[in-house]
Order: structure tokens, then sequence, then C-alpha cells
């Protein structure tokens, strides 16, 4: 017997990989319809980053910390070349965590499901 994934926003199964949401440090499964609404009802220390079943999450993130260490670098003190290796532990650290999410993330809810709805399913879900 398959076990559906809920959606833990509006209660209905998620049926495909496309409407799939990972999300938070719980890896709660939500439509990917439901995330603005969802995220909205978290309370501020609660709130969800990105879906972690995106690699485009791990890319903008990257991409972010990168940019808030330039500017650290440029407006509050420049760094000497020493230091900036000391940023490697810091990233690969970071995520090395984002990958194991992802991970956990893919065998605990992902793979269960198929990467497009069923045919006859397709419209109900797209939200
Ligand atoms: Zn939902």
């Amino acid at each position: 017997m398959k076990h559906d994934i809920m959606c833990q926003h509006c209660g209905r199964p998620i049926l495909s990989r496309q409407t799939l949401a990972v999300v938070g440090r719980g890896l709660h499964s939500i439509h990917r319809g439901c995330y603005a609404a969802y995220a909205a009802r978290q309370p501020w220390y609660r709130k969800p980053g990105w879906p972690v079943n995106r690699w485009r999450s791990l890319l903008a993130f990257n991409a972010l910390l990168l940019a808030g260490v330039l500017l650290l670098h440029l407006l509050v003190r420049p760094m000497a070349g020493a230091e900036w290796l000391g940023l490697w532990p810091l990233l690969l650290a970071i995520n090395g965590w984002l990958l194991v999410a992802r991970l956990v993330s893919y065998w605990s809810l992902e793979r269960h499901l198929p990467r497009q709805a069923p045919a006859a399913a397709r419209g109900t879900q797209r939200r």
C-alpha cells in the first residue's frame, strides 16, 4: 500500500515532485502553490527558507552568502588573503548541511512521488 504524502498546509495529497516543496528545518512537505500561504502563517523564528528540493535554492543561497561576505569586505573591514581561505570550511559546512537536507528530503519524500502528476490528476493539482 502506497502511502500518500500530504501537504502540511492544506492537508491534501501531493501527487508529483513538480508540485512538492520541502521546506524548513523539519523538512515539511507542502504544495509549491501553498508555499506563500504556509510561510506567511509561520512565526518569524520558524520561517521556512527556500524549498530544499530545488538545486536552485542552493545556488541562490551561495550567491547571497558570497555577496554578503563581499559587502563586509568592501564596506566594513577589508579581509587579508589568509582570511579568505578561512571561509572555505564555513562554505563547506553550510553546503554539506544543505546537501544532507536534500538527501533526506529525497529519500523520505521525493522518491515516492512520480516526476509528473498522473494525467488524470493534472489540473486539479496545479495551484
Ligand atoms: Zn497544499
